[in-house]
């Protein structure tokens, strides 16, 4: 059974994950958007028995933003890790993995709701590091 890592910026904060994932979810809803600052929460829904914390458990700030939105975070550095727990799964910020999952993401939900400029723009520039 395939075992992952993740962690969180500053270290403090680390999980292991097991088995298989099934794609990555990226959620475009504005509280995801503002809770993230950026486009959305790009999560992986894993089986809580498949998830164990490894460091920090107790680094962890939850803060309850609706009684259906809740949002975990690293006390020391800020990272969102987990997004959101229920009694059967964790929902993993993905950018907080350490390891690849040769997975892309495979649903986006609430699209109506995703910011008009999230896409690449015409002549948008890539570059593998920071730009100099
Ligand atoms: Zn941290
Ligand atoms: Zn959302």
């Amino acid at each position: 059974m395939p075992q992952r890592t993740g962690s969180c910026l500053c270290g403090a904060l680390s999980y292991q994950i097991d088995g298989e994932i099934d794609g990555v979810w990226m959620c475009h809803c504005s509280n995801c958007r503002k809770a993230s600052g950026s486009t959305g929460n790009a999560i992986v829904i894993v089986k809580r028995e498949n998830f164990t914390w490894l460091s920090g458990e107790d680094h962890r700030v939850t803060f309850a933003l609706r009684p259906t939105y809740t949002i975990t975070r690293c006390k020391s550095c800020g990272t969102p890790l987990p997004a959101e727990e229920d009694d059967s799964n964790v929902y993993l910020t993905a950018g907080t993995l350490d390891d690849p999952i040769d997975v892309g993401i495979k649903t986006r939900i609430f699209c109506a709701s995703r910011a008009d400029w999230d896409f690449d723009a015409e002549g948008a520039r890539h570059y593998d590091e920071r730009s100099s």
